[in-house]
């Protein structure tokens, strides 16, 4: 009896998001019995959530698409250049149609177990509408930011307004116009969403805790010309974004920030700002991210541009970050975010003053005021990293929980394995090159390397792979060590486990998340863990049966 036959699937994959498309496109294109099983109504992740106006790409859309078929990138015209939610949705939706990839996926299949069997070496998986399905190998395609995560305000039920979490921004969407609405946060989502609506709702009220950092987007569209131009430089564009630390298109500046004049600095910042994308940010002098002075030079100069663009001084401080430097959290992209604090119907509310106290049936409670709304938003982020991980009652060898394993943050090999867990892979996971890269670019280097992996346990009939816990611990020990050098590791965010909606996760106990060598670091590693015979990764079996061959059994 071949293996294929003993399990339901060969591989589950778990997320229908960019990661889990392109994951089950090839493992098909083998003829692998794969299905994809999806918690939400249909395919698409972050971009079939986050319905919010005004969200959209702060990657350049063409650096953002997948890079693995030149079909699609003849065909796919992208319209501007950071595309919207609705049309990255139709994109991702072309991209499964075209290959035929829906009929592998399962939605509105939520899994709420995956145990690992020690004595078939099979995953055991428990869903929400009652069925169990095995499978030998588990791809976990959950996302980074895929856990919305709400205040936990008194009251909050109470309200008889409409509100909800911008993840969850209702499909049918909202009327606004007229409207008392008010928003809580201002980190990225938040950022896009106040400017998109701030001329469209009656009175808009902004609760504030802590500022965030933030640059014009400097969008513009595409053209049919331009896009002609941007298809015949795909093979170069896709070669920058593998050698800069990002994966996008912005090469750090390389010149010594300390030899240059004030003068030279500012000539650059003053060129970055009125670029599009994460330039300011990326193409900046490295200094900024781990020397203190630098950081502080640049704060500086964004500081001015703040004050130049809001009208109230006394608004414009407020929008200022004083906890800390410029760039060492996320870099929010902003299109008249700053302006929309200059409109009458806009007033910012600063709840690191006058903290809200409650939810009531019409609005909210501050300490010093209370206020009406037809519509609350929690824009307030999600339990990042590791936060769908720990929705799923993950249990390794000997029932050990991945949930208890990573209670104080994450440990992985090279952020695709984890010792106890065996057969269990993460194109993308915690610890992997993807989190504090342009994701697409990270999720295409995972995928493939998790596809070279899952060949040679096929091509050596291994029917078990495990990572060691000496490879393990090096590689935690390696990403644990370049937060050392980082400014970020000061930040209070997602990046580094901070979220003040999660119990353990309050005290900003510095959880270390991501790789933040950069892309061509992390590549080189991964490859050549592989080229030197998946050293770190013990195998079992070989003497089986088991081939590609006997594996390729297509569902119908
Ligand atoms: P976020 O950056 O974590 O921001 C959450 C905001 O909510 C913060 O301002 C936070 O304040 C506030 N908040 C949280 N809990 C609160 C509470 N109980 N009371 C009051 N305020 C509270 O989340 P996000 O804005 O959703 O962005 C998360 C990440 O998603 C971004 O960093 C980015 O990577 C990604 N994103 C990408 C795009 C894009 O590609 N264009 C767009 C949006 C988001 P504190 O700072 O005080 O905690």
């Amino acid at each position: 009896m071949s293996i294929a036959t003993e399990t339901d699937f060969e591989v589950i994959v778990i997320g229908a998001g960019v990661a889990g498309i392109y994951q089950i496109k090839r493992l098909t294109d083998l003829g692998i019995k794969a299905t994809v099983l999806e918690g939400y109504g249909d395919l698409g992740g972050t971009w079939y959530n986050n319905r919010y106006p005004g969200a959209r790409f702060d990657s350049e859309s063409y650096t953002y698409g997948y890079s693995f078929s030149k079909e699609v990138l003849e065909e796919w015209h992208w319209k501007e250049t950071f595309s919207p939610q609705s049309e990255n949705l139709r994109y991702l939706n072309f991209v499964a149609d075209k290959f035929d990839l829906r009929k592998y996926m399962q939605f509105n299949c939520r899994v709420e177990a995956a145990h690992f069997d020690e004595d078939t070496n099979q995953w055991r998986l428990k869903i929400n509408d009652g069925r169990e399905l095995s499978c030998r190998f588990l791809v976990l395609a959950i996302g980074l930011l895929s856990t919305p995560t709400l205040p936990r305000y008194d009251g909050m039920d109470s309200f008889k307004g409409q509100s909800f979490h911008t993840f969850h921004w209702p499909h049918e969407g909202v009327d606004l116009a007229g409207k008392k609405v008010g928003v809580i946060g201002t980190g990225a989502t938040a950022i896009q969403l106040i400017a998109e609506i701030a001329d469209k709702v009656g009175e808009l009220h902004v609760f504030q805790r802590r500022p965030n950092w933030s640059a014009p987007l400097n969008n513009s569209p595409i053209s049919e010309e331009k896009m002609t131009d941007i298809r015949s430089r795909y093979d170069e564009i896709f070669e920058i974004c593998d050698r800069t630390p990002g994966s996008f298109v912005h090469e750090p500046d390389r010149r010594p920030f300390f030899e240059l004049s004030r003068e030279e600095r500012v000539a650059l910042w003053d060129k970055l700002y009125d670029e599009p994308g994460f330039g300011i940010w990326l193409a900046n002098f490295r200094e900024i991210f781990t020397d203190e002075k630098a950081n502080a030079e640049i704060s500086d100069y964004i500081a001015d541009r703040i004050r130049r663009r809001v009208k109230d001084p006394v608004t414009a401080e407020k929008l200022i970050p004083k906890d800390h430097g410029f760039g060492i959290q996320r870099l929010p992209l902003e299109t008249n975010y700053f302006e929309a604090y200059n409109r009458d119907n806009v007033h910012l509310v600063d709840i690191s003053e006058t903290p809200i106290e409650r939810v009531t049936e019409t609005g909210l409670e501050t300490t010093k005021e209370s206020y009406d709304f037809d519509i609350i938003v929690y824009s307030t982020g999600f339990d990042a990293i590791t936060g769908a991980y720990d929705h799923i009652d993950i249990q390794g060898v000997g029932g050990e929980k991945l949930r208890d394993k990573w209670e104080d943050g994450p440990s992985t090999f090279l952020g695709v394995l984890v010792h106890g867990f065996p057969n269990l892979l993460m194109p993308t996971g915690p610890q992997s090159g993807s989190a504090s890269t342009n994701y697409p670019r990270g999720i295409e280097n995972g995928v493939n390397w998790c596809m070279d992996l899952l060949d040679y346990i096929w091509e050596h009939g291994y029917n078990r792979a495990e990572a060691t816990i000496e490879a393990e611990e090096k590689w935690t020990a390696e990403v644990t060590k370049m937060y050392s050098i980082m400014l970020l590791r000061k930040a209070k965010s997602w990046f580094t486990g901070y979220n003040s909606n999660v119990a353990g996760h309050e005290e900003g106990k510095v959880r270390y998340f991501v790789y933040n060598g950069g892309t061509p670091k992390y590549v080189a590693s991964i490859k050549a863990v592989a080229g030197n015979d998946y050293e770190g990764i013990e195998f079992e079996g070989g003497d089986h049966t088991s081939s590609k061959a006997q594996k390729s059994v297509s569902v119908s």
